[in-house]
C-alpha cells in the first residue's frame, strides 16, 4: 500500500499477544537520488514477506541502495543480512547504546547479542544529530526509545515522517509520550514534538499511517492482520483472529 510516495511494504501491527511483544514493525520503501532506501527490515518472522513485498514491486535486495535502521531492537533489524549490498544508515548513538547493552552496563532484552556481527563488513553511514540524504529525504536524531533512535522526513508531495519507534502507534501519539522509554523521557517527549513540527503525515513504527483532520487522527493506511492456528480439533488453517481496519 502507498502513502504518497511511500510504498508500506508491511504495515506495523499496534498489538501484543498473551504471549509477548509481536514485533510486527512498519517496513518502508522509498526512492532516493541515489536508489532505494528501505527504512527497518522487520524480524525473521517477517522475512519472506518482505522478499515477497519487494518482488511485487519487481526489487530484489540487491536493488536496495540503503537500509535505514531506526534503532537496533531485533524487530527492526534482524533482515539486515538480506540487503548486503546497501549502505547501513543508523545514528553513532544507537551503536555506542547497544554496545553498553553487550556489555551488561545497561538493560535492554530486545537489543540482539549478535548485533556487532549483523554490522560487520558492511558499508556503515553513521548520523549525529541529522544527515541530510539528498534534496528531499534527511534523517534525524529522536532519542528516547533508545537513545540513538532516528526518525526519517521525505518532503515529496507531502511532508512525511517515518517515526520508528519514536512514535509507536496513535495513542503514543497523542499521549506524547512512549510506553516503552530505554532513554531518557524527557528526551522522548522532546522528540515527539519535534516529529510533529516535521511532517503532516505521520507513520509510526508499529501502525497505520496517519494525518491530524479536524476531527482528529486520520488513518491513510490499513491493517490487514489475521492469526489463524492448527489448533485440534479445529479444522487446520482455522482463522483465530482477524482486524481490519
Ligand atoms: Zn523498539
Amino acid at each position: 500500500m502507498r502513502v504518497h510516495e511511500i510504498h508500506i511494504l508491511l504495515p506495523g501491527i499496534p498489538a501484543r499477544s498473551g504471549r509477548g511483544f509481536l514485533g510486527y514493525c512498519t517496513i518502508a520503501l522509498l526512492s532516493s537520488e541515489e536508489g532505494w532506501l528501505l527504512f527497518d527490515t522487520g524480524h525473521y518472522g517477517d522475512r519472506s514477506l518482505l522478499l515477497d513485498a519487494l518482488a511485487k514491486e519487481s526489487l530484489s535486495p540487491a536493488d536496495i541502495r540503503y537500509v535505514v535502521l531506526s534503532h537496533l531492537h531485533y524487530d527492526h533489524c534482524l533482515n539486515l543480512p538480506l540487503f548486503s549490498e546497501a549502505t547501513v544508515v543508523l545514528a553513532k548513538r544507537e551503536l555506542d547504546y547497544a554496545k553498553t547493552v553487550l556489555t551488561g552496563r545497561r538493560t535492554d532484552h530486545t537489543i540482539p547479542e549478535f548485533v556487532e556481527s549483523l554490522m560487520k563488513s558492511r558499508r556503515v553511514r553513521l548520523i549525529h544529530s541529522e544527515l541530510t540524504l539528498d534534496s528531499r529525504i534527511s534523517i534525524f536524531e529522536t532519542p528516547g526509545h533508545t537513545p540513538g533512535c532516528v526518525a526519517l522526513s521525505f518532503q515529496g508531495t507531502a511532508r512525511i515522517v517515518l517515526c520508528g519507534d519514536a512514535i509507536k502507534n496513535a495513542w503514543e501519539f497523542l499521549r506524547g509520550v512512549p510506553d516503552t522509554v530505554y532513554g531518557d523521557i524527557s528526551a522522548a517527549r522532546r522528540s515527539i514534538e519535534r516529529i510533529k513540527k516535521r511532517g503532516t503525515i505521520f507513520v509510526p513504527g508499529h501502525d497505520r499511517a496517519f494525518r491530524i483532520g479536524a476531527q482528529g487522527i486520520e488513518f491513510l493506511s490499513q491493517i490487514e492482520w489475521s492469526v489463524t492456528g492448527d489448533v485440534y480439533p479445529r479444522e487446520k488453517d482455522t482463522e483465530i483472529f482477524r482486524l481490519v481496519t
